[in-house]
């Protein structure tokens, strides 16, 4: 019964967003899906994957992971060059980055606030602004 439930949102979940549910997406949607608000890198994801033994190369994660984003049932948080995370809660809110664990915690949106923003480049609007604030331990 803990198993079917997962498996009918994610169904759902995926059809709504207009993608097949394939097997493979499937089972990574109800691992992304099933925790509550999380962030999880690729790599992550199909160490859970394969701990589930859910047959999946990293190459498919990261396709499912983006094909997940572009639908918008995932928010992409890019905190370095070659490190992003996916974000299972697509509301409008920020970060704080643990330097030390490598963690993302959410802050809400309206918890910081925004100060004079830049005239954005011509031809351009502002879509979105995510704040990343960095946090270490005191004692360093
Ligand atoms: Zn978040």
């Amino acid at each position: 019964m803990m198993q079917e439930r997962p498996y009918s949102d994610a169904i759902a979940r995926l059809k709504s967003a207009g993608l097949r549910p394939t097997r493979q997406r499937l089972a990574l949607a109800r691992l992304l899906f099933a925790g509550g608000d999380r962030h999880l890198t690729a790599e992550q994801l199909h160490g859970e994957a394969t701990a589930e033994q859910v047959p999946v190369s990293l190459a498919t994660v990261y396709n499912a992971l983006h094909q997940f984003t572009e639908a918008g049932l995932l928010r992409e948080v890019i905190v370095e060059a070659g490190r992003s995370y996916f974000d299972t809660n697509v509301s409008d809110h920020h970060h704080f980055f643990h330097e030390d664990n490598g963690r993302l915690e959410d802050i809400a949106g309206d918890e910081v606030r925004l100060g004079d923003l830049p005239q954005p480049p011509q031809g351009k609007r502002i879509r979105r602004v995510d704040v990343i604030i960095r946090v270490e331990n005191n004692d360093r």
